[in-house]
């Protein structure tokens, strides 16, 4: 697994003791899971999805069971940063195996809006886009996209609502850097229709991208066992 073990995390670890990205027990400061976690890891999403306006997308874990918890904490609690860090490698190592990384120009993120972001103190997708484009030594550009104040939960809504819902919300920004002919991954917490997907990576390509990655900590369990190549 592509390790990072960054000084800063030994100084923090002083200050906050160290966890597993799991479990939460206290663990070592250059660790990210402890022993028992370490050897009991979930089973993992390998497959390509084929969302439309995307050249793909990789996942890592089945948003399902403690997962779903862990995506929780990834975008309300505390020590986040393990459980993040443990995803990005998992999605740098499969963008490599399939050959994509090296492409990859820019790496972006599902844009929250700002209201959300200051009431919350983060943007989970952008901290998994920035562990991502580390993992890879990829540059970051969290200001590609903008996203309208909107108060609709997106999960409330019906898969074809949910579509037009996501086509109004995101945006290309004014004043963004020039992207034409570029190819940008863009990272998400969770993918589940891919719709919020779909959404961005027409607008990445209508600013001028020429080909759109995407990839979440998590999938929708429904993906399982659909094969290698598949739609969501
Ligand atoms: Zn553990």
């Amino acid at each position: 697994m592509l390790a990072s073990k960054p000084v800063y995390k030994y100084l923090a670890d002083i200050v906050f003791p160290n966890t597993c990205a799991f479990c939460g027990n206290v663990i070592k400061w250059d660790n990210i899971l402890c022993e028992k976690c370490a050897e009991d890891i979930p089973d993992t999403f390998e497959g390509l999805i084929r969302i439309e306006n995307t050249d793909g997308a990789v996942g890592v874990f089945y948003y399902e069971s403690d997962i779903i918890g862990l995506i929780y904490k990834l975008k309300h609690g505390d020590a986040v940063f393990n459980f993040a860090e443990l995803s990005a490698g998992m999605i740098a190592e499969r963008l490599l195996a399939r050959k994509i990384a090296d492409s990859i120009d820019i790496v972006t993120a599902v844009p929250m809006h700002i209201s959300k972001k200051i009431i919350r103190g983060r943007d989970q997708a952008e901290l998994l886009g920035r562990f991502v484009a580390d993992k890879l030594g990829k540059p970051t550009n969290f200001h590609l996209l903008g996203r309208k104040k909107d108060s609709t939960e997106q999960h409330k809504l019906e898969r074809e609502e949910r579509q037009s819902h996501a086509e109004e919300v995101y945006t290309a920004l004014p004043k963004h850097r020039d992207i034409s002919g570029k190819t940008v991954l863009i990272c998400d917490d969770v993918i589940t229709t891919g719709s919020t997907i779909r959404a961005c990576a027409a607008q990445l390509k209508s600013m001028g991208a020429k080909k759109v990655y995407a990839c979440s900590a998590a999938v929708s369990a429904v993906y399982k066992d659909r094969g290698d190549d598949i739609l969501p």
